[in-house]
């Protein structure tokens, strides 16, 4: 394989410092070009003396001085804001651009990345939640191919090379549960963010943590799987699998399913993108069957985790309402992760934002921007009356 040159957004958080590790075992492979953070300046500067990118850059500008000021003595070069992000990973040395920012913050320069032509290792879900037809529209008519990072798309994704032409009926979306799996509802009603921090199989950033333990996760996986897989939300079916050792399948019309299978370890869907197609070896824990000794399956308790049931509902009026319930679960996770609101006003706040949310059946890019700041609005009132 040709070395290729990558540019990574959200450099500084749990997927970013794992595809760092992936490029840390293949520098014959990897290149880093560019590395963004948000405000995480230290570990920013640790990367970039590290990885000696081309340019750096540092959303927060208040962050700005102190960034430059350690890579003073490198080439790198130093830049802030949203705007410098988007103009660098258009740049002719970036061959992928690995998307691992969390939430509405993504779309912006992944639409850059797209219009620039550039291949997309897509981490940010969100992106695909708010405005997943325009993204997946720009993907082809830019010819910038989107590769799923996540691990349940990365499976069904491999599934989909053995399935060649056939057609696919189904769709089997594993879900870990969650921390809260088997807990009794009152008991889930007064979870602090302490309990919901703990997740089972995977460390992840706060945010997706706290969507994991609501299955607003899932439910976001629901709408990425329709839109990255061309399917309709009937199509797609969420399996409990509390083990996390199946990723995902795919299930044909003469009953026979795929599953890819692996420990939970992000770094193997993320080299999966970045090197696609080929395979690379990889350090790091791999599947003792022995050991693990049985798999097991569960319905999802949809009364417990309401926010499943809204993405479904989301995705099914389609339109600007999945960009309306992203924006409105991003309010109420930064609201209960600062102790302002309980477990189930999370998906209180959600479903009455998005019933109040004026429909757009064909939304363009702005309507997008304007849906997002709506709905967030309106969602923050919501949660000021709580
Ligand atoms: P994280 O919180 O650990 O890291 C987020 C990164 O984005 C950090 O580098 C942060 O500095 C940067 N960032 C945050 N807000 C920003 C802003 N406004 N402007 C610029 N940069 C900003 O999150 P994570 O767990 O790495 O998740 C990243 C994305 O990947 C999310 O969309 C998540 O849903 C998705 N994802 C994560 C995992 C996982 O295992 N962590 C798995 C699948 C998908
Ligand atoms: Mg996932």
């Amino acid at each position: 394989m040709e070395k290729r040159h990558i540019a990574i957004l959200g450099a500084t958080g749990s997927i970013g410092t794992q595809t760092l590790d992936v490029v840390r075992q293949h520098p014959d492979l990897f290149e880093v070009e560019l590395l963004t953070a948000g405000s995480n300046a230290a570990l920013l500067v640790a990367e970039a003396r590290e990885f000696n990118p081309a340019a750096v850059v540092i959303c927060n500008e208040s962050r700005y001085d102190e960034v430059a000021e350690a890579l003073r003595d490198t080439d790198v070069k130093v830049f802030t804001g949203t705007q410098s992000m988007c103009d660098l990973v258009a740049a002719e040395a970036v061959d992928i651009v690995v998307a691992a920012m969390v939430g509405f913050s993504g779309l912006r320069p992944t639409v850059a990345a797209l219009k620039a032509g550039k291949a997309v290792a897509l981490a940010n879900k969100e992106t695909l939640v708010a405005a997943g037809p325009i993204v997946m529209d720009l993907s082809r008519r830019c010819h910038a191919p989107i590769l799923p990072v996540d691990s349940e798309h990365s499976a069904i994704f491999q599934c989909l090379l053995a399935a060649g032409s056939n057609k696919v009926k189904t769709l089997h979306l594993t879900a870990s549960g969650g921390p809260f799996r088997g807990w009794p509802r009152e008991h889930i009603a007064l979870a602090r963010k302490e309990d919901a921090l703990k997740h089972p199989n995977w460390s992840m950033g706060a945010k997706i943590t706290i969507d994991s333990a609501t299955m607003m996760n899932k439910g976001f996986e629901v709408i990425e799987a329709c839109r990255l897989f061309d399917v309709t939300p009937e199509e797609v079916h969420v399996v409990v699998h509390p083990e996390s050792v199946i990723h995902s399948m795919i299930e044909f019309e003469d009953g026979a399913v795929l599953a890819q299978l692996g420990c939970p370890d992000m770094r193997v869907p993320i080299q999966f993108a970045l090197a696609f197609p080929e395979r690379f070896p990889l350090k790091g824990e791999k599947l003792d069957f022995a050991r693990i000794r049985r798999l097991t399956f569960e319905e999802p308790d949809r009364e417990k985790f309401p926010c499943l049931g809204l993405a479904f509902e989301a995705v099914r009026r389609g339109g600007n309402i999945p960009c309306a319930m992203n924006a409105a679960n991003e309010a109420a996770v930064k609201a209960y992760l600062e102790d302002r609101i309980r477990f189930y006003d999370i998906s209180e706040v959600i479903a009455g934002t998005m019933a109040e949310t004026p429909f757009i059946g064909e939304p363009s890019l702005d309507d997008i921007f304007a849906t997002n700041e709506a709905a967030y609005a309106a969602a923050e009132e919501k949660i000021a009356r709580k």
